[in-house]
């Protein structure tokens, strides 16, 4: 399968922190974190109760993510559905 999207990568881009953008504003708590390859912002995963990194892909449009857990390096793409 070719992802397109992995053109929207950017390198060099600044990550937002070290925890949930949103979860860190509003006190609530996250399972895992995945890192916005566009902009780096950091949200986290579908387990969670936020689901910020999906919320993220939602308003930007942002296509493709990481996993930033530690031994983890897999990306997602949320439009193809697909580990890219
Ligand atoms: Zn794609
Ligand atoms: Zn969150
Ligand atoms: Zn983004």
């Amino acid at each position: 399968m070719v992802c397109e999207h992995v053109k929207e990568i950017k390198s060099g881009v600044k990550r937002s922190g070290d925890g949930c953008v949103e979860c860190l504003r509003d006190g609530t708590r996250w399972v895992h974190l995945r890192e916005c390859l566009v902009c780096g912002h950091v949200g986290c995963c579908d387990s969670s109760i936020g689901r910020h990194a999906t919320k993220h892909f939602h308003t930007s449009g942002h296509p493709v993510m990481r996993s930033i857990e530690p031994g983890e390096s897999w990306r997602w793409c949320y439009v193809d559905e697909a580990v890219v």
